[in-house]
């Protein structure tokens, strides 16, 4: 798929703004859209000016046109992060469903491909450990992540039923906790607000008493895998992620060891529904993509670290 026209939604985001740099660098056209609601133009700014790079400030939950070829559709706009989707219930409804079906008609029109940023939240807190794609999840509609979980499990059908329905090849990954450069220090997220707290020396805010578990993936081979699964010749849905399993007290100590800080944890509030266990089953990435993640978490963190500390001036 290489020398293609690609259209990235949430362009300006954390996951958005890496793959628009890895499609660039592969010699693809990018054309990113953003409304800019938790994306940042930061992101994106050293890629003004670079060949076959354009940035379109739109919101897609309203009615999305692209002149010109398309050959490809990645719908990356969503807040992402628990914290910025409970503030942005209605949006991230909005862009989950009304988005994907815009972004959809897009690529019917196009004729182009679609991958769909699915998340590991369709598997709700999983009954099931690890969690492979055959698993229908465990998710709640109408609690406070429902806005989230279920906006992406409609986006899901939808996709299917275009590629069903309409033809589209579709892509459907399912994407674990990822964190690299770029995080919002303030997006509420782990890997982000532990780093954030251990280099200001603050005390690390574990919510519950840390025993709950996730797997972090580093961006770098998020984005890898997703490129491959994008070229792949499969619908889907394929889980992207690193089945590295940690619980929350040992991130704590990981960001502490890293950053060298004596930070102390300070126990918080469980949020509602928090998930209490979560880790891929990457069998058929392997098998399909011959995709694994390479980048050990000591050394995503102290990658991150650097940046973070970089652009923030801690
Ligand atoms: N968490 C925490 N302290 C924080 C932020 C999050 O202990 O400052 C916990 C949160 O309760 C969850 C896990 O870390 O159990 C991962 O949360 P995150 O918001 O990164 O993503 P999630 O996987 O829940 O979408």
């Amino acid at each position: 798929m290489v020398g293609q026209r690609v259209v990235v939604t949430g362009g300006a985001g954390f996951l958005g703004s890496h793959l628009c740099e890895a499609l660039l660098a592969r010699g693809d056209e990018v054309v990113a859209i953003d409304n800019l609601a938790t994306g940042r133009l930061a992101n994106v700014e050293h890629l003004f000016g670079a060949d076959g790079f354009t940035f379109v400030r739109h919101d897609v939950s309203t009615y999305v046109w692209v002149p010109g070829p398309v050959h490809a559709v990645l719908h990356f706009a969503s807040p992402a992060s628990p914290k910025d989707y409970l503030e942005l219930p209605i949006p991230t409804l909005k862009v989950g469903s009304l988005g994907t079906h815009n972004t959809l008609g897009l690529a019917k029109d196009k004729g182009a491909r679609y991958l769909l940023a699915s998340t590991s939240e369709v598997y709700g807190d999983p009954q099931v450990h690890p969690q492979p794609e055959t698993y229908w999840g465990h998710v709640n509609p109408v609690g406070p992540r429902g806005v989230y979980d279920e906006a992406k499990r409609f986006g899901e059908a939808m996709a299917m039923a275009y590629h069903r329905a309409h033809g589209v090849e579709v892509r459907i990954a399912r994407i674990f906790n990822t964190y690299g450069p770029r995080l919002r220090p303030d997006d509420g997220r782990v890997v982000s607000a532990f780093l954030a707290q251990a280099l200001a020396g603050k005390p690390l805010t574990c919510y519950g008493d840390g025993s709950q578990t996730r797997s972090f993936c580093y961006v770098d081979d998020q984005v890898r895998g997703l490129l491959a699964f994008l070229d792949a010749d499969h619908v889907g849905p394929v889980n992207i992620g690193n089945p590295d399993e940690h619980t929350v007290l040992e991130l704590a100590e990981a960001v502490r060891e890293v950053t060298g800080s004596s930070s102390a944890v300070v126990f918080e509030p469980l949020p509602v529904d928090d998930p209490t266990q979560r880790r891929p089953d990457i069998t058929l990435a392997r098998q399909l993509l011959g995709w694994e993640p390479k980048v050990c978490l000591a050394e995503g963190l102290a990658r991150t670290a650097a940046w973070m500390a970089a652009s923030t001036g801690a």
